[in-house]
């Protein structure tokens, strides 16, 4: 496995949007930041766990602590998803594969929302949720978490964005989430609240240096 040794931190995720979300969100936190200092961990080889924790939190750890046992490197994970009131938190952990299949964004949106038909605007209150997990190979973890309260809306809205955005409509904006552009999206979303609350965190690990070999990462 090779890894550029300018990278400080992995982002355990295949999806190389969050890569660029993460830098962005970072760069104005952390002193000295530069975009090089991340990388995804696709292309390193490392096959995709399990996440069969029960929290957002647990799934996270799940993906950050094999990353960072294999590859040596501080790694931050995050794990996110609608929870919708009246279904008691629902689709939650399970917001990826609603419909049955992982990622079907469409279908999951299109069955949430004739699931809640006959639900009236007044109990239709829902929270993005994210947890952002920070795993250093010598076994520190932090872990913090993000929320955007909403509601969900009879109808989608808007083209940016994905997943359930443009059914959403977070507290104060008159726009659905598929309506923001992204910079406004991250002012306001639980991924950014999550990942800026973490940010410290992140910035005294990277300060260290904390890069060891993978044979000497805690298993
Ligand atoms: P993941 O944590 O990125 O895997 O997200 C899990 C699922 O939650 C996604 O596939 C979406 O369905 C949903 N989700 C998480 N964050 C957002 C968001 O910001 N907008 C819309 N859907 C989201």
């Amino acid at each position: 496995m090779k890894i550029p040794p300018t990278v400080r931190l992995i982002l355990a995720t295949h999806n190389p949007h969050k890569v660029r979300e993460l830098s962005d969100i970072l760069s104005p936190l952390i002193p000295d930041f530069y975009p090089e200092m991340i990388v995804g961990a696709e292309g390193l080889g490392i096959e995709e766990p399990c996440e069969d924790g029960v929290s957002f939190t647990e799934n996270a750890l799940i993906k950050a602590r094999l990353v960072a046992q294999r590859t040596g490197i501080p790694t931050v994970a995050d794990d996110s998803g609608l929870c919708v009131d009246i279904m008691g938190g629902a689709p939650g952990i399970f917001s990826a594969r609603w419909c049955g299949h992982h990622g079907n964004d469409h279908a999951n949106l299109q069955l949430l929302l004739n699931q809640l038909r006959d639900v009236p605007e007044e109990n239709r209150r829902a929270s993005f949720v994210c947890a952002a997990v920070l795993v250093s190979p010598a076994g520190l973890e932090r872990h913090c978490l993000g929320k955007m309260n909403g509601m969900i809306l009879k109808a989608p809205r808007g083209e940016s964005g994905f997943g359930y955005d443009p059914i959403f409509l977070a507290e104060g904006q008159q726009r659905t989430n598929a309506e923001l552009s992204p910079e406004e999206k991250n002012a306001l979303s639980h991924r950014g609240k999550a990942f800026r609350a973490l940010a410290p965190a992140i910035a005294a690990t990277i300060k260290l240096g904390g890069r060891v070999t993978p044979a000497q990462a805690r298993p």
